[in-house]
């Protein structure tokens, strides 16, 4: 099943909007910062499993910062990278490192 960014934007806004408002901007980034967290310990091992749902809870949490914030993930993202490196203009990057 594909979701757009947008559709799971609203799908969590649905699911968790209410309790995100509730916790408030500052709250809802600070476990947006201990996932993130949860999600470089992963890296350190193998654990394939575990790593995919550190990374469903990252997305996850920035889906609900930007619903309480009131931004539009998908258009954001994609005004700041359209098919290319802002930086270069180019896909793939010819940035160097
Ligand atoms: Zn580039």
């Amino acid at each position: 099943m594909f979701m757009h960014i947008s559709e799971f934007q609203e799908m969590m806004k649905q699911i968790y909007f209410k309790r995100d408002s509730e916790r408030g901007i500052k709250g809802t980034f600070n476990w947006l910062v201990d996932e993130v967290a949860e999600l470089g310990e992963e890296l350190k091992g193998n654990d394939r499993i575990a790593t995919e749902k550190e990374f469903a809870d990252v997305i996850a949490w920035i889906a609900s910062l930007a619903n309480i914030m009131g931004i539009d993930l998908e258009k954001a993202a994609l005004n700041k990278y359209p098919h290319k490196c802002p930086k270069c203009n180019a896909s793939p990057c010819q940035c160097t490192f």
